[in-house]
C-alpha cells in the first residue's frame, strides 16, 4: 500500500531489507547516515572493475579513465548544487573535513595575508552541528580573532534581526547551518548569509542535514563556501565537498601539502598548483566521487521536490503522533522543510528509549547528536532523533510512534 515502499524496492536498497530483532527493519537514521541505491553501489564497482588507476599523473589508458570519471564526477557535482564559472568544487572525505579546511584555511599565520587577524571577528550559531563550530574555536585561538555565537530563541528559532545586532566592522566569517541536525529547524539561511555578505564577512553554509532533499543553490545564494557529505545523501562513507567562489578558495591555505596539489617542488621551496587540485593534496577516494555523483544522479532522477515533499509529510505526520504522547515535547515542531524529529520524554532517558525500539527492529539515533552548546541553549538533555529518505512510509511513522508510546508505558 505505501507508495514509498515501492521506492525502497524500485532504488535497490537492498540494506534496509532485512529484518532486525524478529521485525522488518524500520531505518530512521538517514540524518547520520543513509541507505545507497544499487545505482550508487553499481556505479563506483564498475570503475573499481574497468577503470581503477591513479589520475591526474599517468599516460596510460586506464589512468585518463580514472581522471575522467573523477572530472567527470565533479562536472556532475557541479551541477548538482547549481556552482558555475565563478565556482569550483574540491572533493573532501565530508562535511567536517570541509568546514576543517575552511577554518585552519582562514587562519593560517603563516599565509602571506591571513584573512584572520587579531581583533577580527568570526560569528557562528548555535544550531550548529561541532563540525562547524570546534575548527571555529580553533581559527580563533590560532588567529587572535573572537568568536561570537548567534543564539536562537526559545524555540530554537534563528532571527536575521539578531544577526544584524551581531555583525559589525570587524567581522570577517559567518558560518551557519542548513539545517540543524538535533532539532531539525531549517533557519532563514538565505537571509542571514546575505546580511552577513552584506557587512563584508566571508559566508560559510553548512548543507550536510540539507543536500539529500532541499539542495542549496549556491549561484542564487551569498556563499562563499558550501560544505556536504556524500553519506547523508544515498551517497558513500568518507566522500564529502566543499564548494566555494574561486576567489574565496583561492583564499585558502591548503590543509594537506604533498603529492598533486604541487606545480613545482625544489629542495627549499614548492609552488603550488591551481584550483582545485591546490586544495587536493594526496590521492583521493575516486570511486567515493564517482558514487557520490551517481547519488546526486540519483536525486536528481527521483526528483528533488518529491523527494523533499515526502520527507516532509513524514516529519508532519512524526510530529502530530509522537506530541500527542504524554510527557513528551517535540523539538522545533514548526520546523519548515525538515527530514529531522527531535524529542524529549519526561523522566526517560533516550538511551533506553532507543534500545526498547531496536528490540523492534526500529533505529533511532539518541544522545546529544554533536549539538551540545543546542541543547544547552533549549535547556534540554540528551534527546531521540529520528530522520527520514526518500524510502521511509508512513506505515513506518505509526510504528515508531506506536513503539515510543509503549517504551513509555514501560519506563515511565
Ligand atoms: N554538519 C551537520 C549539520 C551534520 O549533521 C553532520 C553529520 N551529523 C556534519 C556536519 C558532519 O558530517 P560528517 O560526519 O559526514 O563529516
Amino acid at each position: 500500500g505505501d507508495m514509498m515502499s515501492a521506492a525502497m524496492l524500485a532504488g535497490g536498497f537492498h540494506g534496509l531489507d532485512q529484518r532486525v530483532n524478529d521485525a522488518p527493519l524500520a531505518y530512521l537514521d538517514n540524518a547520520a547516515t543513509t541507505h545507497m541505491p544499487l545505482s550508487v553501489r553499481q556505479a563506483m564497482d564498475a570503475f573499481e572493475a574497468h577503470s581503477r588507476a591513479n589520475i591526474h599523473r599517468g599516460v596510460h589508458t586506464l589512468s585518463q579513465r580514472a581522471t575522467d570519471a573523477f572530472e567527470q564526477a565533479r562536472t556532475t557535482l557541479k551541477r548538482f548544487v547549481g556552482a558555475g564559472d565563478a565556482h569550483e568544487l574540491v572533493f573532501t572525505s565530508g562535511a567536517t573535513d570541509a568546514l576543517n579546511l575552511v577554518a585552519s584555511g582562514l587562519s593560517d599565520a603563516a599565509h602571506a595575508v591571513p584573512v584572520l587577524r587579531p581583533g577580527d571577528e568570526i560569528i557562528t550559531t548555535a544550531l550548529e552541528h561541532h563540525a562547524n563550530l570546534v575548527p571555529w574555536q580553533l581559527a580563533a585561538r590560532r588567529s587572535g580573532a573572537e568568536l561570537l555565537v548567534l543564539r536562537p530563541d526559545a524555540g530554537g528559532r534563528l532571527h536575521p534581526d539578531d544577526l544584524a545586532r551581531l555583525v559589525g566592522p570587524r567581522t570577517r566569517v559567518f558560518a551557519v547551518t542548513a539545517c540543524a541536525n538535533a532539532t531539525g529547524e531549517r533557519p532563514p539561511y538565505e537571509e542571514l548569509l546575505a546580511l552577513a555578505a552584506e557587512a563584508g564577512a566571508l559566508t560559510v553554509l553548512d548543507a550536510a542535514q540539507a543536500v539529500a532533499h532541499d539542495v542549496p543553490d549556491v549561484s542564487r545564494l551569498d556563499c562563499d563556501f558550501m560544505a556536504f557529505s556524500g553519506h547523508k545523501m544515498y551517497g558513500p562513507m568518507g566522500t564529502g565537498a566543499l564548494v566555494g567562489r574561486r576567489a574565496a578558495l583561492e583564499a585558502l591555505t591548503p590543509l594537506r601539502f604533498g603529492g598533486d596539489m604541487v606545480e613545482w617542488v625544489s629542495e627549499a621551496d614548492a609552488g603550488f598548483a591551481g584550483l582545485p587540485m591546490r586544495l587536493e593534496g594526496g590521492t583521493p577516494n575516486v570511486a567515493g566521487a564517482v558514487g557520490l555523483a551517481a547519488a546526486a544522479d540519483f536525486i536528481d532522477v527521483t526528483g528533488r521536490d518529491r523527494i523533499d515533499a515526502h520527507v516532509r509529510a513524514l516529519r508532519s505526520h512524526a510530529v502530530q503522533r509522537l506530541s500527542a504522547l504524554p510527557g513528551v515535547t517535540v523539538l522545533a515542531p514548526d520546523a519548515t522543510r525538515s527530514a529531522i524529529v527531535s524529542f524529549v520524554a519526561r523522566g526517560v532517558h533516550p538511551h533506553d528509549i532507543g534500545t526498547l525500539l531496536d528490540q523492534r527492529g526500529i533505529a533511532v539515533r539518541t544522545g546529544h547528536h554533536c549539538a551540545q552548546p543546542l541543547l544547552a541553549c533549549l535547556g534540554v538533555g540528551p534527546t531521540t532523533r529520528a530522520s527520514f529518505a526518500i524510502y521511509n512510509t508512513h506505515a513506518e511513522v505509526e510504528r515508531l510512534a506506536d513503539a515510543v508510546a509503549q517504551a513509555l508505558e514501560v519506563l515511565q
